[in-house]
């Protein structure tokens, strides 16, 4: 069905035809006539899903002409995300005389306090800097007829539940609510049972499934020949753009520069680097300045940088739930991408979980030409095995999780 179809006013179709547009997207087709029709929706949905423009569209055309006193919340727990959806909402916004105003902390008041007391239709806010405003009276919420708290989880995840709840009771009774959530723990089950009204649900694809189009691929290796790995695959793909996800911050930092000190454009992209750093990260990453974004997971939830041809796990995800929010970094809307994880031993219990979570095993892959330093890492060992293996050698350490990764050979000069 084409967007025209859909009900949505003629400037809207304009601004989505301008972003390039051809269809709606699953989640755009069902809830655009729901929220059109004022109808509290919670949308249970991927990243990478168009879920954006399915909230932005309906509530936009709406709207219809510019009013100062903001009668739309939108809701992100990160001010990359904030400051993404304030873009996409501008761009489909921009045949319309509707203004949006992004607030977020970490920068200054000044130019926000300028865009909410000239006149806003629409808000897109982090939590925090939301309540310091309303506090400071430089807005208020009395007017708000649709509300967007979107990705829910993640906000519980950051614990600004707490804050959320504040930020509702500050909005009038009657509005339209929607809530978006890549998963519905119980938490969000109760937050949307308290601040929605009738709710359609929404699940678009399975919930666990991670992006079909994305090629799945384990590459095991001994954690001192990590980096050397990720150097040699990086040579070894093609690839446009590549997010490589770390651990720890310092981890993220450490690799950065590796990757630096080898000739790669690369950016580091974690919650210690300053706004402005993060800014310059992600602009860099977006225009191709940059090739590599090497990040911590602050950035796989949502955050939509297209056309990622590669993510690469450097380290394996403690939650199953965190390697499906990385991997939906690339796969996009219809385009395919590639995600490697590499995967050293002590690994092994958290791909079994990832590998449950996802429904399915994830192929284990030798680099070819990599000068391998340990042998049979790519040998399914069965327990009775292993535990004669390990006697036999020394000073070799082994995980439960069925994958040797001894030295190959240790010779003494
Ligand atoms: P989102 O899930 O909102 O982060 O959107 C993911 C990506 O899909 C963004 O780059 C959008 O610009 C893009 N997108 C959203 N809707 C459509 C559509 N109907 N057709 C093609 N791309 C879309």
């Amino acid at each position: 069905m084409p967007f025209e179809k859909l009900g949505l006013a003629p400037a809207i179709i304009q601004g989505v035809k301008a972003m390039g547009y051809l269809e709606p997207t699953p989640i755009q087709l069902r809830a655009i006539p729901l929220i059109l029709a004022g109808q509290d929706v919670i949308g249970s949905a991927q990243t990478g899903t168009g879920k954006t423009a399915a909230f932005a569209l309906p509530i936009l055309s709406r709207l219809e002409h510019h009013d100062p006193r903001p009668r739309v919340l939108v809701l992100e727990p990160t001010r990359e995300l904030a400051a993404q959806v304030d873009t996409a909402v501008r761009d489909l916004a921009r045949f319309t005389n509707l203004r949006v105003a992004v607030v977020y902390g970490g920068v200054g008041y000044e130019r926000q306090n300028q865009a909410l007391r000239t006149g806003t239709d629409l808000i897109v806010a982090t939590p925090g800097r939301l309540l310091d405003h309303l506090q400071q009276g430089t807005t208020r919420l009395d007017h708000i007829q649709y509300l967007v708290l979107d990705e829910a989880d993640r906000m519980l995840d950051m614990g600004f539940l707490p804050d959320v709840r504040r930020i509702v009771q500050k909005c009038p009774r009657q509005r339209h609510t929607s809530l978006f959530s890549a998963t519905i723990p119980p938490e969000i089950d109760a937050l949307a049972k308290w601040a929605l009204v009738h709710p359609q649900t929404i699940e678009i694809g399975l919930r666990r499934s991670p992006a079909e189009t994305v090629r799945h691929v384990i590459y095991p290796v001994a954690e001192e020949q990590k980096a050397d790995l990720l150097l040699a695959l990086l040579d070894h793909v093609n690839y446009d753009s590549v997010i490589v996800f770390c651990r720890t911050k310092h981890r993220a930092d450490r690799i950065g520069h590796v990757l630096k000190k080898n000739n790669h454009a690369v950016a580091v992209l974690h919650s210690n680097r300053t706004q402005r750093e993060r800014e310059q990260a992600l602009q860099g990453f977006r225009t191709g300045r940059y090739e590599v974004l090497v990040a911590t997971d602050i950035a796989s939830r949502g955050l939509d940088i297209a056309d990622v041809s590669h993510v690469i796990n450097y380290d394996v995800p403690q939650h199953p739930e965190d390697y499906v929010h990385r991997i939906g970094r690339t796969g996009r809307a219809q385009s395919t991408g590639d995600a490697f994880t590499l995967m050293v031993t002590e690994d092994a219990r958290h791909v079994d979980a990832i590998e449950r979570f996802i429904g399915r095993k994830v192929e284990r892959v030798k680099l070819p030409n990599f000068d391998y330093k340990h042998s049979l890492l790519f040998t399914e060992q069965r327990p009775g095995e292993l535990a004669a293996q390990q006697r036999s050698i020394r000073g070799v350490r082994l995980s439960g999780g069925g994958y040797y990764c001894g030295p190959v050979r240790r010779r003494r000069r």
